[in-house]
């Protein structure tokens, strides 16, 4: 199949930004850019013309749960659900989330292995619509830490590094690590330290050995750098990060997550909407911390790539482009927004080499977005822009609807 999108404006997601180009897809593939002016007079290939409408990369959201609805309670729903619902869900708001534009998710962390079973489903043609998957499998918790009631709960580095690769026997491509307590677990302090920094090293270890990734959720700044000292690739939230722990992770080249807009949902949503009062207590504790620490990495040059945390209360699967306004709203630039959630996902996750951009040579993983997403970021919010999204070269969702069950 050859397709030709024509008359295209294209936000290439390096930083660049091309007018009156077509872009040919050929298979899985963008084959070819080229300025209008070399437009072919008989064109080899379907012909779609995409003026007033701007290309960019399809977005990657480096932090997301599938298998959890985002309704008030979590950890409430993951705990009644069986594994098999728990998996019926992820089907779900896989379908919803690529529906959205995003074509790529980093899952961390499900009950009982579901997530991976769920791409076998795909791998094996039983599932189908859903974003590519880099998934965790269970997150490695100390006893009684965050998530512990669908978390591998561990006690020392012996036991932390039979954690780790118990989950990438299972299938998992990265190792999630609880640094520091949660909103969502009640009962724990958000801030305070969890796993030490000895069972967190232990569990990197492993996943290096194995060529995997690592993630550490953090809020507390002690907790923080903690997981940074172990040698982790990702900070998840870190909403009391300090300036020791933005040196530290300057100086070892570590990514951070902000998911920005999960800490606004809670406590805009608050009590009245059923969130538990502990949860929404948290939340309110971290926000201003959460806002203040966002900008000072912002300025900071920390890489950041862009996470959502979809799952969490009233962060809804498919809502993924609000993180993209909240971040702009805490002072990113546009651009700066769209580069996190395409080149920069791609670069943390290590498929920058086929994903991220749209170039002659990668995978048409792309959007066709109505409108200039560089002028209002929140017309990526909107199921009505989403022209068309492209997924291994195939269009998968049109208008925010799922319209083929490829690839
Ligand atoms: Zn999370």
């Amino acid at each position: 199949m050859r397709r030709i999108l024509s008359n295209a404006r294209i936000v290439d997601g390096t930083g660049q930004v091309y007018s009156d180009r077509f872009i040919v897809i050929e298979d899985r593939s963008i084959a070819d850019i080229r300025p209008m002016s070399d437009f072919p007079a008989i064109p080899d290939g379907e012909v779609v013309d995409i003026a007033g409408r701007t290309v960019m990369p399809g977005l990657i959201d480096c932090h997301v749960h599938l298998s959890i609805d985002g309704d008030a309670d979590p950890i409430g729903q993951v705990v009644g659900d069986a594994a098999a619902m728990s998996a019926m869900r992820m089907a779900r708001n896989a379908a919803k989330t690529l529906a959205a534009g995003v074509t790529t998710v980093r899952d961390l962390g499900a009950k009982d292995h579901v997530d991976i079973s769920f791409r076998q489903a795909i791998d094996e043609g039983v599932a189908a619509a859903s974003p590519r998957l880099i998934l965790s499998g269970r997150p490695v918790t100390m006893t009684g830490g965050h998530c512990w009631q669908f978390g591998r709960q561990v006690d020392g580095a012996d036991d932390a590094r039979r954690a780790a690769r118990e989950q990438i026997r299972a299938g998992a491509d990265c190792v999630k690590l609880m640094a520091t307590g949660g909103i969502l677990t009640q009962g724990n302090e958000i801030g305070a330290p969890q796993l030490e920094e000895a069972e967190m090293r232990a569990a990197i270890e492993e996943a290096d050995k194995a060529g995997k990734l690592t993630a550490v959720h953090a809020h507390g700044a002690s907790g923080i750098k903690n997981g940074v000292r172990a040698g982790v690739h990702s900070v998840e939230h870190a909403y009391f990060l300090d300036d020791e722990g933005i040196d530290l992770m300057l100086k070892r080249d570590i990514w951070l997550v902000p998911t920005a807009a999960a800490v606004d949902l809670v406590v805009k949503n608050g009590i009245e909407s059923g969130i538990p009062t502990d949860v929404v207590e948290k939340a309110e504790q971290a926000i201003e911390s959460q806002r203040a620490t966002c900008r000072m990495a912002l300025q900071s040059g920390v890489r950041i790539a862009m996470g959502t945390d979809a799952g969490t209360p009233y962060n809804r699967h498919g809502d993924n482009a609000q993180e993209l306004v909240a971040l702009v709203s805490l002072g990113m630039s546009p651009m700066d927004a769209l580069s996190a959630t395409t080149i920069r996902g791609a670069e943390l996750l290590g498929l920058s080499d086929r994903l991220g951009t749209v170039e002659a040579g990668k995978t048409a993983d792309i959007l066709v977005v109505d409108g200039d997403p560089l002028e209002d970021i929140s017309i990526l919010c909107a199921p009505e822009r989403m022209d068309m999204v492209f997924q291994d070269g195939e269009i998968v969702a049109r208008l925010g609807e799922i319209v083929t069950s490829a690839p």
